[in-house]
Order: structure tokens, then sequence, then C-alpha cells
């Protein structure tokens, strides 16, 4: 079998099979996180910069690996011809998202981040829509979720619990 042309296209097809670990419907590419994509004659023939999301978040070493892994793979690259770094060069902003990824969240049955500030976001004063039934009567329980970047929220309308990504 012939390997897949090694070109920007076919790099972010490959990528958008990488998952989130914690939320496995979407992946680095919904997430906004490829940054630059380069091909090169010499080595490393492939160099993919990532924007890391939550910074800390103990997923992102296992992203990175698993990103760099189904690269290697897909494009038969050696170890050393293909290089998955972070770069910090700007930060990410929950605004990345892509609209698959954000109906991908909902699916799944987390809000996506509200096109909003951190600042609005805690005083609460934005309107999340529950993933579940669309209502927008729900109430923060909690900012500080299950991980970090997620905040729980209630829905009074089909009285189910749901998390929210939060706005960064
Ligand atoms: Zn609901």
């Amino acid at each position: 079998m012939m390997p897949v042309p090694l070109d920007q296209e076919h790099v972010l097809a490959v990528l958008a099979a990488v998952k989130d670990p914690e939320i496995p419907t979407i992946s680095v590419v919904d997430l906004g996180m490829v940054e630059r994509v380069e091909v090169s004659e010499s080595a490393p023939r492939l160099t993919v910069e990532l924007i890391p999301t939550f910074l800390g978040c103990p997923a992102l070493e296992v992203i990175r690996g698993r990103a760099l892994h189904a690269l290697v793979e897909a494009f038969e690259l050696d170890q050393s011809d293909c290089l998955v770094k972070f770069g910090l060069s700007r930060p990410w902003s929950s605004d990345r998202v892509s609209a698959a990824g954000r109906e991908r969240l909902r699916a799944w049955g987390m809000a996506p981040p509200p096109m909003a500030t951190v600042a609005q976001f805690v005083e609460g004063s934005i309107a999340v829509a529950c993933p579940l039934c669309q209502s927008l009567d729900t109430e923060v329980q909690n900012l500080f979720g299950s991980a970090a970047c997620r905040a729980l929220y209630y829905c009074r309308s089909c009285r189910n619990p749901f998390e929210v990504m939060k706005p960064i």
C-alpha cells in the first residue's frame, strides 16, 4: 500500500482522529489546537505545533504522544522525522473551538465554551444553554467541576446536571 502523501491536508486529516483523552468525541483539530504544520525535505520532515489548551492540563502530554504516534504511523515516518511540540507563541482561547467541535461537545452532553470573557462567566451574567434540552433556564452549581477546565451547571427544565467547558 502506498503511504499517504505528506502534506498539510493529510496531516490535518490524521490529526482530526486524535481525540482529547477526556472528551473522546472531540479532536485536537476541533479544539483549535493545531497552530502550524510544516513539511520539509530535510529532517524533521514534519513539524506540528500545537497550542496547549488549559495550561497544566495533565492530558496535554497524552495528546502530544497520540498525535506523534498517529502521524508516524500514517506517513511511515521515523520518530526522528516527526516533531510534535507545544508552542507558546500565543495563548489558546476557547473561541478557537470549531463549529463542528462545539456540536460534538453538545452531542457528548457538555456545553461548549460560551463566547464570553472569564469575568462574565464567573459573574454568572451569561446564559448557558443546556446541551440536552437547549433550555436557557440553567444555573451554575460549581464553577470548578471535575477538571479545572469545566464548570458544573444544572438545568431547571430537564433537571439534569451538565458540564460546561469554561471560556478562556
Ligand atoms: Zn436541560
